[in-house]
């Protein structure tokens, strides 16, 4: 790995800062991202967070390590409330659709994977499912009781949070106190077994209507939600492993939780590095399932949804998401996504550029400078807003070329092309395949016109050679004389 490849800094969520990261094993990365609840098709808000860990895991790998990458299937212990009230989510839509639960789960499942390979995310290493770790699950729970922070009552077994937090730090990674959210909650109800709110299932008894049951020293249940992260990250990464990944919105309870159950177990904390992506919203909220302030992907595919002027392809949206950085809100419009078809189509051009460009003698630009740039913006917390505007500059280095105004040598045109599509294909994921045809369409109707306006200005009919320049304008497709004849841009 050479040096400026080993300068990768990540915003470590438990220390609020940008650390150089160092993998435990070298040369070695353990990830684990917490993947979805298969009870429903999965909208674009859950899109953006699989897409910047997609980010993460292609640029690791771009860097030369050898990644496990760990995405669960949450297909059982999901309830409504996330504190561990409501019915399982799989179950109740199995109970309203009248099918059975692993048919709810078979069905979003796949929907996940075309969605993601629609997208272009490559996919993990291991997808394990919750449902499939249930005896690795009620080992932890017997670990978690040995250790003395676990409870049982009636059937379900507890963490408790109080016990706890006597020698650990309960809030760690939200920055939550105990005594603040002891204080803001009401007191239970009498029918809870919890002895205090705070308290979390690890266990929980299936009542007689629940479908999805497992046999538990502790009767018939089915483990609480934080619990399978926990069993299958240590399962396939470790006590300790260096990255772990999910929305913000997971930050508290479910990581704070998934770290509480690790301390207890194997009294160290499980992981080096906590990445949190952010929201993507609609209208200024958050994208959800539940509120239905959400678009669906085959909505943007199709442009079906009200909210949207036209139909996007995948590859703009992703471009339109890795506009954004990981860690800072995203809302969608039409608007929006429209500006980032232009702009993904000027980029497009400009790197198709790249194959024939006039070769010099001598380099009047310094590409290294160019691609350092995309390595500084990546080893920045992954910085993907930069690293796009940087290869905006290369593409207005590449229309200078063209047009002479500066100069590169083979070997230079030859780096450039390279850098670019790895950083373009391998890292940002862009196929640059779907708008092509449509692109080798306006190529084709443009040279005709372009052919037409040279005519005009041959027969000195300035007039029409100038209309079609104009009307051109008007559309926003610009047209540039050069030495080597006239192309054309888009204007954003
Ligand atoms: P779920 O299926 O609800 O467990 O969510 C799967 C993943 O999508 C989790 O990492 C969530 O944090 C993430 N997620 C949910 N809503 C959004 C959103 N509006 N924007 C970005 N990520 C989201
Ligand atoms: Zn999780």
């Amino acid at each position: 790995m050479s040096e400026a490849t080993s300068s990768l800094h990540i915003f470590n969520s438990l220390s609020g800062k940008k650390e150089l990261f160092t993998p435990i094993e070298e040369k070695h990365v353990g990830m684990y991202v917490c993947g979805p609840t298969v009870y429903s098709n999965v909208h674009l808000g859950n899109c953006r967070t699989f897409i910047s860990f997609d980010l993460v895991y292609r640029y690791l790998k771009h860097l030369g390590y050898s990644v496990r990458y760990v995405r669960n299937i949450t297909d059982a212990g999901h309830l409504e409330h996330d504190a561990d009230e409501g019915e399982d989510r799989i179950s109740k839509k199995a109970r309203l659709e009248r099918i059975e639960p692993m048919e709810v789960v078979q069905r979003y499942t796949v929907d996940f994977h075309q969605t993601l390979a629609a997208f272009n995310t490559l996919p993990p290493n291991i997808e394990p499912t919750a449902t499939g770790h249930i005896v690795e699950q009620i080992e932890i729970v017997k670990g978690i009781l040995d250790s003395g922070l676990g409870y049982e009552v009636n059937g379900s077994v507890y963490f408790d949070v109080q016990k706890y937090n006597e020698s650990n730090n309960y809030g760690i990674l939200s920055g939550r106190k105990l005594e603040d959210m002891i204080h803001n909650t009401r007191s239970l109800s009498g029918q809870s077994d919890k002895r205090s709110p705070q308290d979390f299932a690890l266990w929980k008894k299936a009542e007689p209507q629940h479908i999805m049951r497992w046999p538990s020293p502790w009767g018939d249940g089915f483990p609480g939600w934080h619990l399978e992260c926990t069993a299958m990250s240590t399962k396939y990464l470790g006590e300790q492993f260096d990255i772990h990944g999910g929305g913000m919105d997971l930050k508290f309870p479910h990581h704070e939780c998934e770290i509480a159950q690790a301390e207890a177990l194997n009294q160290k904390s499980p992981v080096h590095t906590w990445m949190h992506a952010n929201m993507l919203t609609l209208n200024g909220k958050k994208m959800a399932k539940s509120t239905g302030n959400n678009i669906l992907p085959n909505e943007l595919f199709s442009g079906s949804n009200p909210v949207l002027s036209k139909a996007f392809s995948p590859d703009v949206a992703r471009f339109f998401m890795l506009q954004a950085h990981y860690r800072s809100i995203l809302d969608l419009s039409s608007d929006a996504l429209e500006a980032a078809e232009k702009g993904y189509k000027r980029l497009i051009q400009g790197i198709e550029l790249l194959a024939d460009l006039p070769i010099s003698n001598k380099s009047s630009a310094d590409v290294n400078m160019h691609i350092n740039g995309y390595y500084d913006a990546m080893n920045d917390d992954f910085n993907s807003p930069i690293l796009i505007a940087q290869l905006f500059d290369t593409v207005k280095l590449i229309h200078r070329v063209k047009q002479g105004e500066d100069t590169l040598t083979k070997s230079d045109v030859e780096k450039l092309h390279k850098a670019v599509h790895h950083f373009v294909i391998d890292v940002l994921g862009l196929t640059l395949a779907s708008d092509q045809n449509e692109d080798t369409y306006l190529d084709k109707a443009l040279s005709v016109l372009i052919d037409m306006r040279e005519q005009a200005r041959a027969n000195k009919d300035f007039a029409t050679a100038d209309r079609i320049r104009d009307e051109l304008l008007a559309k926003g497709i610009h047209l540039k004389d050069g030495k080597d004849g006239t192309t054309y841009g888009l204007s954003s």
